[in-house]
């Protein structure tokens, strides 16, 4: 069977740069004796964080409890608050929040700073989502961060009149948000709120990389993408490709590829594989070899 790997794969270059700056953290902590902690998890892929498991590396959610040590922010970010809560606890923080994400969160604080009220556009439950969330507000202005999932929120909170027709507001969407839906959302705002502003910084990585699964799609029969399963660029890679009426496959290792999946593969004569941006090349590489001898 022919193999077509897409021209953009493997880790983002946020996620390129957690990778080093974990491995970082676990050398320093061998040096100076110290713990080694991520502060969530730290990338959307199992595989990945069971090795730095293994290196030493301990998911955290809060200092409490914890011996101090380094602690890892990865691309994603975290609320303000939390990071604060581990430096005052004694904790090293290394920051690894991807410069995309960082600006969501600028584009809040400087808005605050101005008298706009926060309108935030994400996932519910993302680590994105929550540290835009987590954006510290000027205390008594009562200024607010409000979250949208979906166009039901949106209508929600347009009924609740919590915010006035004129208010002054600013939308901050995550940066992997699926565009279409910000679009029907955004036009729904738009109609509700005089002085709304869009400020939407979409990854353009995550932009890049969706073309390449489109392209992949039409030069091939199927397309497998490979990711962890709460990993959202991986999710929306594969309702791009799902869109094109190409037959779509989301898995997220070698293991995932059993008897029923490699026998349906194997009628294809070319198959497609992207992944998503938390993926290694040699979880890649390992179902590319799977694939090649069917
Ligand atoms: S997907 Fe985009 S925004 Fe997210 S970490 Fe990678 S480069 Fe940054």
């Amino acid at each position: 069977m022919k193999v077509v790997r897409s021209k953009v794969i493997g880790y983002c270059f946020g996620v390129s740069n957690t990778i080093n700056k974990a491995e970082e953290c676990i050398q320093r902590s061998r040096e100076e004796n110290l713990p080694c902690y991520s502060i969530g998890q730290l990338i959307h892929n199992k595989d990945v964080v069971e090795h730095f498991t293994s290196q030493g590396m301990r998911n955290s959610e809060s200092p409490d409890g914890l011996e101090p040590g380094i602690a890892l922010v990865r691309a994603h970010g975290i609320p303000e608050r939390l990071r604060h809560q581990y430096e005052k606890a004694g904790f090293t923080i290394v920051d690894s929040t991807c410069p995309i994400v960082a600006k969501g969160a600028d584009t809040i604080r400087k808005a605050a700073q101005k008298g706009y009220n926060t309108v935030i556009i994400g996932v519910k439950g993302h680590a994105e989502t929550i540290g835009l969330l987590g954006v510290e507000l000027p205390d008594g202005s009562g200024i607010r961060s409000h979250l949208i999932c979906g166009m039901d929120d949106a209508r929600r909170l347009c009924g609740s009149k919590v915010l006035a027709e004129d208010a002054n507001i600013v939308v901050v969407v995550q940066t992997t948000f699926p565009e279409k839906e910000f679009q029907a959302i955004r036009r729904y705002l738009k109609t509700a709120f005089s002085k709304i502003r869009f400020s939407n910084s979409p990854c353009g990585a995550t932009e890049t990389r969706g073309k390449a699964a489109l392209d992949l799609a039409s030069q091939t029969d199927a397309v497998i993408v490979i990711g962890g399963k709460n990993s959202e660029n991986t999710k929306g890679l594969a309702r791009l490709v799902a869109e094109t009426g190409k037959p779509v496959y989301s898995i997220e290792n070698d293991k995932d590829l059993d008897e029923a999946l490699l026998c349906k593969l194997s009628s294809y004569s070319s198959v497609g594989i992207c992944s998503g941006s938390s993926t290694p090349t040699s979880t890649i590489r390992t179902i590319e070899e799977i694939l090649e001898k069917l």
